[in-house]
């Protein structure tokens, strides 16, 4: 059985359900402090603390695991990113009491105190800078750190910034960008089971991903007009154009669209005739 580790809870924990659900990979039900579950037939989930997910799929407890790329980072254990996620989005900053004349980490004094909860990534940071520093090791709330005189920065994670800005801390430099990922171990051998159940995995949340930003159209257009049609409807390879049952003038055409394509596409169709435009999601795109 193929085992993935997924976040029991946290910001990872819903995106990576959902993501699995959308690719097929329905989860059983459950009681929810069961720490396993049947995914689908063939693929057995854990669910851990997305910290601990790198650690546990490094030491082959588990195949895979959906987790932040900072953790698999901040873990320093070889992993293989398989998959970006897409979601999950942040980064890894360090900050400074707004009221400090910090404004850049060649500001920081030597031996200067930093919080965080990322010890690993904080020390190769400022060593890679050749800023000597002294660590203060905490294990969440960072931001209290400067107010309080424990420290004069912190290095956290941050993604629109407000919690921040509400702490009275202003962004100094990036550590790290960071988004979810699909990790394994290593590159099964060609033929092994894994290595085929890993394929299914990785092509069935691909198809998912791709398909988010893409749109399904069809429209009724005039036959004459077929000719302007490919130009505006590129689609994967050129449009599918079909006959309209008992109308010799009309054709209908389908094609895959850019999302953000979709509302010039209209306009381009609707000035050359379409009628009857449909517009649908589309659930998994396999090219
Ligand atoms: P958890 O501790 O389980 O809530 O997961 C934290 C992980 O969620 C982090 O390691 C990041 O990979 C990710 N994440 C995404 N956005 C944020 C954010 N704004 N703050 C903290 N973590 C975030």
């Amino acid at each position: 059985m193929y085992r993935i580790a997924l976040p029991n809870k946290g910001r990872l924990a819903a995106g990576a359900r959902e993501l699995l659900r959308r690719a097929g990979l329905e989860l059983e039900d459950r009681d929810d402090r069961a720490l396993q579950a049947a995914l689908g037939n063939d693929f057995q989930a854990l669910f851990l603390r997305s910290r601990d997910i790198p650690e546990f799929v490094a030491d082959g407890a588990a195949d895979a695991g959906i987790t932040g790329r900072d953790m698999v980072a901040e873990s320093d254990r070889r992993l293989q990113v398989l998959l970006e996620l897409d979601y999950g989005r942040c980064r890894l900053v360090v900050a400074a009491r707004e009221d400090s004349d910090i404004d850049s980490i060649t500001d920081l004094d030597e031996g200067t105190r930093v919080a965080t909860s990322f010890p690993h990534l904080t020390r190769e940071f400022f060593a890679a800078a050749g800023q000597p520093i002294r660590l203060v090791p905490v294990s969440g709330a960072a931001e209290i750190a400067p107010h309080l005189g424990v420290a004069e920065v912190i290095v956290d994670l941050v993604s629109t910034g407000s919690t921040l800005k509400i702490n009275g801390l202003k962004e100094v430099a990036t550590v790290l960008e960071s988004s979810a990922v699909l990790v394994s171990r290593a590159d099964f051998p060609e033929n092994h089971a894994r290595a085929r159940r890993q394929r299914e995995l990785v092509a069935a949340l691909e198809s998912v991903l791709r398909a988010r930003d893409k749109r399904y159209l069809m429209a009724n257009l005039p036959r004459r007009a077929l000719d302007e049609v490919a130009a505006i409807l590129p689609g994967m390879s050129g449009p599918t154009i079909v006959d309209v049952a008992d109308s010799t003038d009309l054709v209908a055409a389908h094609a895959v669209v850019d999302r953000r394509e979709i509302y010039r596409v209209i306009a381009r169709l609707k000035a050359i005739g379409a009628s009857g435009i449909l517009v649908t999601k589309i659930e998994r795109l396999m090219p």
